[in-house]
């Protein structure tokens, strides 16, 4: 994308920014309206009592493309918006223009019945959160901060993790961590010439002997003690009937063998995270970093030496784990295969490529794990307060335990303001039990009685809030 003003392919959002105008009247004339960097919306309703941080909701107004090969797959056109009386359907559905209508709808009601908080609330709407959020989230984290400063907001819900039945127990899993990300680049540079008088090693076969060692060696599983999913698992052990005895054993073993010295079991194979590991690469991957080979591109002419093959190597960080370990390691790999083929090695020091070389670096996006949001119950914690909302709204069946994001939502910008973040998509629709309804794919919907729930949700969270005597 362009810049905003120059790429026309922004001006899609002012006809939603009046959209919203028109349907939601009292938030607009009511509450203070801001846009920051032309898109981004914010909407403050100011508390009564100016000692209590306030309470911060989010979401996003853009949407992934719907690929034109794909619209006639859909069964009501991608941009109608067709409400067939039990589902919305269109691309945004689930992810998450209901949870930006929840939160204007929920304000709206409670306009009109005329509540009065004494915390403040702030709506903060960033704009490209699909594409990184750079302009939207990028420019509203640091207006906000201006205002409230550090730690200045008590709590922050964005989209994110949903409910889920494992075990036998349904879950609701707020995201209370995420895990890092970088995409390290290599290139090969080596010399060109005819293929007719061919050195024994060109740079393709060079940068795929570098790729099958880095695929022979996977990152290990291994759960840190602050890893949501060990919480998680907790839980599991706890309340689920279904839960693996296996597992219990080991978590019970786990307890009893805390080490002294923290980081002294590091290098220990973690037998519960590879048990745990065993229900599938989605939950594999809640407890290792995923390294995954996805772009290559090198040579152009079959009678001429390839001279640069370049590669790009995706990674999620593990909790507990940093960016620098992926780069460490990809240095350690890249090391020898220097040598041999007597190249100069440049190992994220600022030279992206040079002849005779391998240079490794990182993509500018790379982003370290997010801080754990806390998640004590023994205190009047904020996320005390949102499992006391969702037992209160959907019964005191449901379970809720802290959940881990593989993607990364706008808060990345936000971990400043507050260190009480939840990625939680609060609706959830008992009967139908779909989970993300179909994000980023053909069909993608929400049920009616989902989003009904995500505003009750949003109007008891919001009161919870205001009453609640936060001791952290
Ligand atoms: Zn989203």
């Amino acid at each position: 994308m362009g810049e905003i003003g120059k790429d026309k392919r922004w001006d899609v959002m002012y006809d939603f920014a009046d959209y919203l105008k028109t349907t939601f009247p009292r938030v607009h004339k009511d509450l203070k309206t801001e846009t920051v960097n032309t898109h981004g919306l914010v909407y403050t309703w100011e508390g009564s009592n100016k000692d209590l941080k306030p309470t911060l909701l989010m979401a996003h107004q853009d949407v992934v493309p719907v690929p034109d090969a794909t619209v006639d797959s859909w069964t009501h056109p991608p941009f109608e918006g067709v409400y067939d009386g039990s589902y919305i359907w269109g691309r945004g559905a689930s992810d998450c223009k209901n949870q930006l209508i929840a939160i204007l709808e929920t304000l709206e009601l409670l306009l009109d019945a005329d509540y009065k908080p004494k915390r403040s609330i702030v709506v903060s709407f960033g704009f490209d959160e699909e594409i990184s959020g750079r302009r939207g989230a990028g420019h509203l984290a640091p207006f906000l901060f201006e205002r409230y400063g550090t730690d200045g907001i008590a709590v922050a819900v964005d989209e994110g993790s949903t409910f889920e039945k494992v075990w036998g127990q349904t879950f609701a899993k707020p995201g209370v961590g995420e895990k890092g990300y970088t995409d390290v680049q290599v290139v090969v540079r080596m010399p060109g010439g005819h293929s007719s008088i061919p050195s024994d090693h060109t740079s393709i076969g060079v940068a795929s002997e570098l790729i099958q060692a880095i695929e022979a060696q996977q990152y290990p599983a291994h759960l840190t003690d602050e890893n949501p999913y060990l919480g998680q698992l907790y839980c599991g052990a706890e309340h689920a009937p279904d839960f693996p005895k296996k597992l219990s054993k080991l978590l019970a073993a786990r307890a009893k063998s805390q080490p002294t010295c923290p980081g002294s079991n590091k290098k220990k194979t973690d037998h519960l995270a590879l048990e745990a590991a065993k229900a599938g690469p989605a939950t594999k991957y809640l407890m290792q970093t995923s390294q995954a080979v996805d772009v290559i591109a090198g040579g152009v002419k079959v009678n001429a030496l390839p001279e640069r093959t370049e590669i790009v190597i995706n990674h999620r960080i593990n909790v507990g784990e940093s960016p620098q370990t992926a780069f460490d390691h990809l240095t350690a790999l890249a090391t020898p295969l220097a040598h041999k083929y007597n190249l100069t090695l440049h190992a994220f020091d600022g030279v992206p490529e040079a002849p005779l070389a391998i240079s490794l670096s990182k993509s500018p996006n790379t982003l370290a794990v997010a801080p754990v949001t806390p998640t004590a119950v023994d205190v009047v914690s904020p996320y005390a307060v949102l499992a006391g909302t969702v037992r209160a709204v959907y019964g005191e069946d449901v379970v809720v335990a802290p959940g881990i994001m593989t993607g990364n939502t706008d808060t990345r910008y936000y971990w400043d303001l507050t260190r009480h973040i939840f990625r939680f998509g609060p609706g959830f629709d008992v009967e139908l039990d779909n989970g993300m309804g179909s994000i980023h794919t053909v069909d993608e919907r929400v049920s009616v009685t989902n989003h009904v729930n995500a505003v009750r949700w949003f109007m008891m969270f919001v009161r919870n809030m205001d009453e609640a005597e936060l001791e952290i």
